[in-house]
């Protein structure tokens, strides 16, 4: 089964109102790109404007977090009821700069995919190794385990993006060969997991991917699209990615 790509920009906490200019690049590039799915999630302060930029075009427009609850008593977050009402299409949970910096647990990753999951977005769960987990052999263990602790219940609304937290912002990539061995694992785990449905399940991979490596990295068996970081920022750049895509 081949499925059909995505390619998700994570601008993390970059981006302003000035910001605008290069998403409008990123959509009037996106309408020549038909064999792709791209998507751009910017900092919730302009979820809802660039969703409002984005509305009839090929550009989806997703959260970078939500809470697991649709409403309460919780200062500075974010349900993913809110961010569906502001125009998002999907969110991304489990980004490892919130397991480390947040503290996230997996049954935290987990709540807040199914709680994607009622408000009718995507979840994009993010797994991946330290470098540490590597060199001592670890990776697969601590992906499946992460997998285990975050997927929610069903396949439809989940992305999973593979995302070595040593190749994330530092110009380090994994080989092809040691792309093609997780994916490969983390495909077989979500046909046991999910059954058929998880044959449909895309699997991304995140972690310096730019213009120069896409086309080697996207043409990894079972890499269905990429999570790109700082590269996404640059409508010129990020178009270039997907672009390997046609
Ligand atoms: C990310 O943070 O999800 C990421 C993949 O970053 P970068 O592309 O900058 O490595």
């Amino acid at each position: 089964m081949t499925n059909r790509p995505l390619v998700a920009g994570n601008w993390k906490m970059h981006g302003l109102k000035a910001s605008a200019g290069e998403l409008q690049k990123i959509i009037a590039g996106a309408q020549k790109l038909s064999h792709v799915d791209l998507m751009v999630c910017p900092p919730a302060t302009l979820l809802a404007d660039f969703a409002a930029a984005a509305r009839g075009s090929r550009l989806a427009i997703g959260g970078q977090d939500c809470h697991a609850l649709a409403a309460g008593a919780c200062t500075g977050d974010i349900s993913a009821e809110m961010l569906k009402d502001a125009g998002a299409q999907a969110v991304i949970v489990g980004h490892s700069e919130r397991r480390q910096h947040h503290n996230e647990t997996d049954a935290a990753v987990r709540a807040k995919a199914l709680a994607a999951g009622r408000a009718g977005l995507l979840a994009i769960v993010c797994v991946g190794e330290t470098r540490a987990q590597r060199d001592a052999g670890d990776a697969c263990s601590v992906v499946r385990a992460q997998l285990d602790g975050s997927l929610p219940g069903g396949a439809a609304d989940v992305a999973v993006a593979y995302e070595p937290v040593w190749a994330i912002g530092s110009g380090l990539t994994p080989t092809a060969h040691d792309i093609a061995d997780m994916h490969g694992f983390i495909r077989r785990h979500l046909a046991s997991y999910y059954g058929e449905a998880g044959r449909g399940t895309r699997i991304l991979y995140g972690g310096s991917v730019k213009p120069e490596n896409a086309k080697e990295l996207m043409a990894v068996e079972h890499v269905d699209g990429a999570l790109v970081g700082g590269a996404s920022l640059k409508a010129e750049e990020f178009l270039a990615i997907a672009g390997v895509y046609g």
